[in-house]
């Protein structure tokens, strides 16, 4: 997935001042306002476009501004910025208003006092250092949500942070029309994969269709010949052809499976979902279960979850978004198997099938194997290695009275071995700060089998979005203890329970 997508946002740049200062001193605010907008879009660091907007100088300012935000579908947040002071209380009923989120600049227009030139005007105009905490005060008494990036602004570490924070704000909104289709129900008596979707609807806005496998049939059915014959030459330019496909019956299965991926895209670009979720308990007038489908419309940026697993399929989703045209992929995951040699403990990341070739690194091949379950024809997959690196597992789970994430950085390894008879695609991870207190933590947590891993979103995406959404999130990293996270688990029991009300 590419950054073409976040052309369709904007994030607005709203300075705050007052009239104290007199027109001059306004003007020159706005200059200079005017000048980092133009060099942060300049800077080719940010995804989303910055919307330069007038200095606010009165409640009746304040109030108008954010409820145009409010209005505008193409604001996905609001950049806020205090070159001078400006005294707060002007800011509480628009704040209040405000449906989007926000983020801090604590920032200055010159990077160094001017130690031998500094004089009284200097001190009159650049006042973020005292501004910023006024305006900061009303964010905290508000108990609103928002980010605070501090630095000089043309500094590559802040504008790195705008820019994750921008992506975070995207995928935001990005969820709010989410549209997810489940073909089939839940698989079996599975608990985790379960959920509130009124309350998803409520917290994230996504919505969630139900269909039967017989709605799908229908549109793989009347995929033709000569499309499938245009599918299959893609898949032979792209991959190499392994185990299966040589045979007769191996071809028509691939076959299969291009009429599977052609029938999937068209329902789901009519039906406008950018995600879906399979489950393999009931594949009605389906051949094989969608293999290849599923991991070739990842890779085009649509949200999956396995056995009906729409939370999972809307946060990979989301995390497509927020990683959209950065470095390194973003698929659906689960923590299949251990390697549990004391020396270096490690997970064998894979699923059934669906793992994204976004995260691939070396020869994809293109094989169709026995799946052992099921009961259907050899469903065609793409079998691959993904490469050595840093990533991050999220998951989400409904606790039943609130959504909970829990995150866990890895460092994908390269695999031991060959695995020359794995007939899936894979990724070996090392956790931090180590399997057991990782996988104990994790499973403290309430932490889901189903995850999204990616390389290309870090813990600070999910800090921001989580933040933006309102959700709790717990970050199992380098400094974490089992302790620490059953001590933090108890603490947001009591904060949410507070903060929700009645
Ligand atoms: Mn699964």
């Amino acid at each position: 997935m590419d950054k073409s997508m976040f052309k369709q946002f904007d994030v607005w740049f709203i300075t705050g001042s007052q009239h104290l200062y007199g027109p001059d001193i306004l003007a020159q605010v706005a200059a200079d306002a005017k000048s980092i907008v133009d060099g942060l879009n300049a800077s080719g660091r940010l995804a989303v476009n910055i919307v330069w907007k007038p200095t606010l100088k009165t409640t009746e300012e304040v109030n108008r501004q954010m409820r145009e935000a409010n209005a505008e579908d193409r604001c996905i947040g609001l950049v806020t910025w205090m070159h001078t002071f400006s005294p707060a209380k002007m800011w509480i009923t628009g704040l209040s208003e405000l449906s989007k989120p926000f983020c801090q600049l604590h920032t200055q227009f010159n990077r160094d006092i001017p130690w031998n030139s500094i004089d009284m005007d200097f001190m009159n105009l650049n006042q973020t250092a005292h501004g910023g905490r006024e305006f900061g005060f009303i964010g905290s008494r508000l108990r609103l949500e928002r980010k605070v990036v501090v630095g000089y602004w043309e500094d590559s570490g802040v504008q790195r942070r705008l820019d994750v924070w921008m992506r975070a704000a995207a995928a935001f909104a990005d969820g709010r029309s989410l549209k997810v289709a489940r073909f089939g129900d839940n698989m079996r008596e599975v608990a985790v994969t379960e959920g509130d979707k009124v309350e998803a609807r409520k917290v994230f806005g996504y919505a969630v269709h139900g269909y039967g496998l017989g709605d799908l049939t229908a549109f793989t059915d009347a995929v033709s010949n000569a499309d499938i014959d245009t599918q299959v030459a893609e898949y032979e330019k792209l991959y190499v052809m392994g185990d299966g496909p040589g045979s007769d019956k191996g071809r028509e299965r691939i076959r299969s499976a291009a009429r599977l991926e052609i029938g999937m895209r068209r329902f789901l670009e009519e039906g406008g979902f950018k995600a879906f979720t399979t489950t393999f308990e009931n594949l009605h007038g389906l051949a094989q279960l969608p293999g290849l489908a599923c991991q070739r419309l990842m890779a085009d940026g649509y949200g999956f979850g396995a056995e009906g697993d729409w939370k999972t399929a809307a946060l990979v989703r989301a995390m497509k978004v927020m990683g959209a045209g950065l470095k390194g992929g973003t698929a659906f995951m689960e923590d299949y198997t251990y390697h549990l040699d004391p020396e270096r403990p490690l997970v064998l990341g894979s699923h059934m099938l669906e793992i994204c070739p976004s995260i691939a690194t070396g020869p994809i091949r293109l094989e169709t194997r026995p799946l052992g379950i099921g009961g259907k024809d050899d469903p065609a997959r793409l079998i691959f290695e993904s490469p050595a690196g840093d990533a991050i597992n999220v998951s989400v789970m409904d606790m039943g009275n609130r959504f909970r994430f829990v995150l866990n950085e890895v460092e994908a390894v390269d695999p031991p071995a060959d695995l020359p008879g794995l007939p899936v695609a894979r990724v070996v991870w090392d956790p931090k700060p180590d399997l057991a207190t990782a996988a104990a933590s994790w499973i403290f947590a309430g932490g889901a089998h189903h995850a999204g891993y990616s390389q290309a979103v870090t813990r600070e995406h999910i800090i921001d979005f989580a933040s933006i959404a309102g959700v709790e999130l717990l970050c199992i990293g380098e400094d974490t203890t089992v302790e620490s996270i059953k001590n933090e688990i108890r603490w947001n029991e009591m904060y949410y329970h507070l903060a929700r009300g009645l």
